[in-house]
């Protein structure tokens, strides 16, 4: 079948499928198989591999994908691209498509349910290869980050400004909660800028390609995640104030006690959230649990 890195070849499968392009879906599909090729070259894929897709839309990065690794599961939500990919994947065996929402998805789950021979082992490690629906980008790395799942590395394509945040440092107008959650859990680095010509239809954002590796060991030592990532929210909860408002104003805790916890982590109250490092909110937390815990 022909290759579908040309709008022609795009344009073509959508009519002959009656498709209807949704915007609302986040559809905007590759056309560029140099971006293409740079994906899967940053995923370092070999048959030893398992590896979800997020939105395989036409398939066309899938095909790509399940030349190089094990076995791709695919997860789609828009039933209308079902039939396409039934059939641009059909000289594919080592694919599967599950129709699904990403964002509820548990992919241990999935990979125990769909993945054959020794891809669907308990507690063997997959990549995450995907051009994401931007609409959702942000929760979905959320969910993929903290959702504990035995995800080992992701190379992903988002919008080039949440890129800028998940490797924004301390200090900046980048730097956010997002920021904080993506250097605990992985290394993150981008491997291409991409322009929107590339896309069709085109989107309005310029775009990036991101490897998120998952770090064996987080680079800060806290006594309880669920609180450290609620402090780490509560400081960038209001980010023209100083620290101590905008922690105040969280209703984490009273005034008095947060002076007492900033006093006790040696940060001081008059600072913005957004100047903190990693290191002193883990102290911040950790003298959180200690004193209020
Ligand atoms: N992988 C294709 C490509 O690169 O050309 C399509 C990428 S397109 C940017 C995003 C895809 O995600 C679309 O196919 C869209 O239908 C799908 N999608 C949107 N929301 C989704 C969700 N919540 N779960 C799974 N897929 C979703």
């Amino acid at each position: 079948m022909r290759e579908l890195t040309s709008p022609s070849a795009v344009r073509e499968i959508i009519r002959a499928h009656g498709f209807k392009v949704r915007k609302a879906l986040g559809q905007n599909f590759l056309l560029d198989a140099n971006i293409i090729e740079k994906i899967v070259q940053a995923a370092e894929l070999s048959r030893e591999d398992l590896v979800f897709e997020i939105g395989p839309g036409l398939g066309t990065l899938t095909r790509r994908l399940a030349r190089s690794a094990g076995q791709v599961i695919a997860v789609e939500l828009d039933t209308n691209l079902l039939p396409i990919l039934a059939e641009t994947l059909a000289d594919f065996p080592n694919t599967r498509v599950v129709h699904g929402d990403a964002l509820q998805a548990d992919f241990d789950k999935l990979a125990g349910e769909y993945a054959g021979g020794i891809f669907g082992q308990p507690g063997r490690g997959y990549k995450l290869v995907a051009n994401l629906p931007y609409y959702i980008t942000t929760p979905l790395l959320m969910h993929l980050l903290t959702g504990g799942f035995n995800l080992q590395c992701l190379v992903v394509m988002m919008q080039k400004e949440v890129a800028d945040r998940l490797l924004a440092p301390p200090g900046g107008k980048d730097y956010g909660s997002l920021s904080v959650a993506v250097q605990y859990y992985t290394v993150p680095e981008v491997v291409a800028r991409v322009p929107k010509t590339v896309f069709f239809p085109a989107p309005e954002v310029d775009s990036a390609v991101v490897r998120l590796t998952r770090r064996a060991v987080p680079p800060v030592q806290v006594t309880s995640e669920a609180l450290f990532f609620k402090v780490v929210r509560a400081a960038f909860g209001q980010r023209r104030k100083t620290l101590l408002n905008s922690l105040t104003g969280s209703g984490l805790a009273a005034r008095e006690n947060w002076l007492q916890v900033l006093a006790a982590a040696g940060i001081d109250p008059a600072r913005r959230g957004e100047t903190l490092t990693m290191q002193e909110f883990a102290a911040l937390a950790n003298a959180f649990q200690q004193h209020l815990g």
